[in-house]
């Protein structure tokens, strides 16, 4: 069987990003392993329809599989590519993973939907298997993980192939683990609560970091886990791969302060990590509110961690911070602020009101956090409902009441406070910083006319780094002509 994976990790709200996919090498390996032939085709939004239609025509596949991380947005590119497949190639098959919920709106053109972390529904897809405990409805089949399978489910390393034609320019990824023992209320991230976390080889790592770097150039990259420092043994793998290489990987990741903190021994590992940026989970430094959401921190300690991580790594460091939670304080808010501020014990700040959601029709089990499923036992009291956009859909969005403030208070104090601070703080996701770094194109921005300059610079810089692979691919590709 031939497969066509039409990916695109780097579109949405990051179109100047130039990050490469991780779902679709992980597919393309489980296609290979069973004696299949699947060839990847990155970043499809900046394909031409004509491009995609003559790959199509020519490579002949039995399958595509689009690919699109967390929702279905870029798929909406793909509608008129898809539509004209129904017509001229009946037979193809078209699926479809990486979205969290189920789109209605491709019904017709897609025939299967994987929802949330699905290797093992996609193997026993492809080996025929009897599908009936992932099915959520079969006209389109869609189907869902409801606990993932250790054996099955590894962490990613991706295997790289030349027909990638990989630029040194290029972020890669990786992941350490898979899921998150952890189950903080306000989190929708996927296996959580996990019981079993599988663990990368850190040989194997090391060898896909030496790759990596010796046959492409390569020396920036993502961890995709959820918390990379989840526990000691994770940030010691991710140490012990980079030992003895030729250079140092820049790494971007998701982290938790309060684990740093009360773990000293993960200090000393971040520091030999030396994380290119990393993006600090923080929440709140209220003591109070940070324990409601079982998030155990108090300002003392994480301020001093801050000082630590200044003073010994190299690192952009990002704090999310979430307003407005149960225990928490404007008075706590701003004055945490002002002394990160006057130390410069982070980067970049980044301010979001609690967001309080229901999914709508089949959605994966772990897109609703504890708090988004029963707000009140939280002591989060629902007001009104207002809707919200996930990718191209609307999702209702609860306006909650906590015992101090509501969500509009807080949209307008998130607001304040960025352009408050914009000119003593920059506001960069880590991505975005890692993105540019990639790049050699980040400098200190305190505008927001600096920021949307950077932006287009790195858009256009990317656009040009997707237009040289997409080149290439299709010269390839032509070779290949069945
Ligand atoms: S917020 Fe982070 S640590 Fe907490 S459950 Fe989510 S991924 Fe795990």
């Amino acid at each position: 069987m031939k497969c066509l994976i039409l990916s695109e990790n780097s579109n949405g709200v990051w179109p100047h990003l130039h990050f490469r996919s991780m779902g679709s090498y992980e597919l393309r390996n489980r296609l290979e392993v069973k004696g299949h032939t699947a060839t990847i085709i990155e970043w499809f939004t900046k394909w031409s329809e004509e491009q995609l239609k003559s790959i199509i025509n020519d490579y002949k596949p039995d399958i595509i599989a689009t690919s699109t991380p967390f929702h279905t947005q870029d798929l909406y590119y793909l509608k008129d590519i898809l539509t004209w497949v129904r017509d001229t190639y009946p037979d193809i098959k078209v699926i479809h993973g990486g979205s969290r919920q189920y789109d209605d709106e491709f019904e017709g053109l897609i025939d299967v939907f994987f929802l949330g972390r699905s290797m093992e529904i996609f193997d026993a897809w492809l080996d025929n298997k009897d599908l009936e405990q992932y099915t959520l409805q079969t006209e389109p089949l869609v189907l869902v993980n409801h606990q993932f399978d250790e054996f099955v489910d590894n962490p990613v390393i991706p295997k790289l192939k030349d027909e990638d034609f990989i630029s040194s320019k290029d972020i890669l990824g990786f992941e350490l683990g898979v899921g998150c023992k952890f189950n903080c209320s306000f989190c929708n991230y996927e296996l959580r609560n996990a019981k079993i976390t599988n663990l990368a080889d850190p040989k194997e790592l090391h060898n896909y970091f030496l790759e990596a770097y010796e046959k492409y150039g390569v020396t920036n990259f993502f961890a995709s886990d959820d918390t990379i420092n989840e526990t000691d043994t994770k940030l010691e793998i991710l140490a012990e791969a980079i030992r003895g290489l030729p250079y140092h990987p820049q790494i971007t990741a998701y982290a938790r302060l309060d684990l740093v903190t009360s773990k000293p021994k993960q200090l000393k590992l971040l520091e030999e990590i030396n994380f290119r940026s990393l993006f600090f989970g923080i929440e709140s430094f209220n003591p109070e509110a940070s324990k409601l959401i079982r998030k155990k921190s108090g300002i003392g300690d994480n301020i001093e961690t801050l000082r630590k991580v200044k003073e010994n790594c190299d690192t952009y460091t990002v704090g999310g911070m979430i307003l407005g939670l149960n225990g928490d304080s404007e008075e706590s808010i701003r004055s945490s602020a002002n002394q990160i501020i006057e130390e410069k014990l982070l980067s970049s700040i980044q301010y979001y009101p609690l967001s309080i959601t229901m999914p709508e029709g089949h959605y994966d089990p772990y897109f609703a956090s504890d708090i988004d499923k029963d707000p009140e036992s939280f002591d989060y009291k629902i007001i009104e409902v207002s809707h919200v956009h996930h990718g191209n859909k609307q999702m209702p969005q609860y306006i909650w009441k906590s015992d101090w403030t509501d969500f509009r208070e807080m949209a307008e104090l998130s607001n304040s406070l960025h352009i408050e601070i914009s000119d003593k703080i920059e506001s960069l996701n880590h991505l975005e910083y890692a993105g540019m770094y990639a790049l050699n194109l980040h400098s200190p921005i305190y505008t927001e006319k600096a920021r949307l300059q950077l932006q287009s610079q790195c858009y256009s810089y990317a656009n040009a780094l997707k237009s040289v692979y997409i080149e290439k691919k299709i010269y390839d590709l032509s070779f290949t002509k069945s």
